[in-house]
């Protein structure tokens, strides 16, 4: 669950950021600015003024992570056949994860993989070379979209021998992470909690009261970048 790869953050983003690379060195980064909430968002209201964790959100070179082109893309890759047990349990615990958050923000399942904004798929953690994987891992790599805006992308890793109800629980948790909230709460009522429990939450006011804190802030990422030969 805690399997950000936070440390490998500046390291991914150095590797996948266009302006880093030589072949792409003319392109600036976008200055950093406040997109519109999506509806869903903007709705959202939490009258008993539950709180959020917002001071533990972790900032990136691009700003927070904000999706500013809606529907999100979801895609759900199938279990691996050495998982024979998991055939089933898997696509409906991933099911069950994505309609929690559809309740709260737009997103959409597709098939396409390369539609994906957002893929998510089952690690065997039997296999040798999988062999390091916690419960599960996120991780977002920075690319330039082909409308020259700077665009991030996700992959979130559900390790697969858990029971459904963890696996979705795991799903649930990790889509916080890749729809903005990079970091995690102190309170185990909240889904986006920085252990797993026993008896896994669902989404929650403070979950929602941070996610809604993460998208009134400025990023990078939905801006177009720059190029340095248009400049004088
Ligand atoms: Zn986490």
């Amino acid at each position: 669950m805690i399997g950000l790869g936070l440390l490998g953050l500046l390291a991914a983003i150095v590797i996948h950021l266009g302006w880093a690379d030589s072949s792409r060195a003319a392109l600036q980064a976008p200055d950093a600015q406040v997109h519109l909430l999506p509806a869903a968002l903007a709705q959202w209201q939490d009258p008993q003024q539950q709180g959020d964790y917002f001071d533990q959100i972790k900032v990136t070179r691009v700003g927070y992570l904000i999706w500013s082109q809606f529907p999100v893309k979801v895609y759900a890759q199938p279990a691996p056949e050495s998982l024979p047990l998991i055939q089933e349990k898997w696509p409906q615990a991933v099911d069950q994860a994505i309609q929690a958050w559809q309740a709260y923000f737009p997103l959409e399942v597709t098939t396409d993989p390369n539609q994906a904004n957002i893929s998510i798929s089952a690690v065997d953690p039997t296999q040798r070379s999988q062999g390091r994987i916690r419960s599960a891992e996120t991780r977002f790599k920075l690319y330039v979209d082909d409308q020259q805006r700077l665009a991030h992308r996700f992959t979130i890793q559900v390790r697969a021998n858990q029971t459904e109800t963890y696996i979705a629980a795991a799903v649930r948790h990790e889509l916080g992470h890749a729809l903005g909230i990079w970091g995690h709460s102190q309170l185990k009522t909240d889904a986006l909690y920085f252990s797993q429990v026993r008896t896994p939450p669902p989404i929650s006011a403070r979950d929602m009261n941070t996610l809604k804190r993460v998208y009134q802030q400025p990023t990078r990422l939905g801006w177009p970048v720059q190029s340095s030969d248009a400049a004088p």
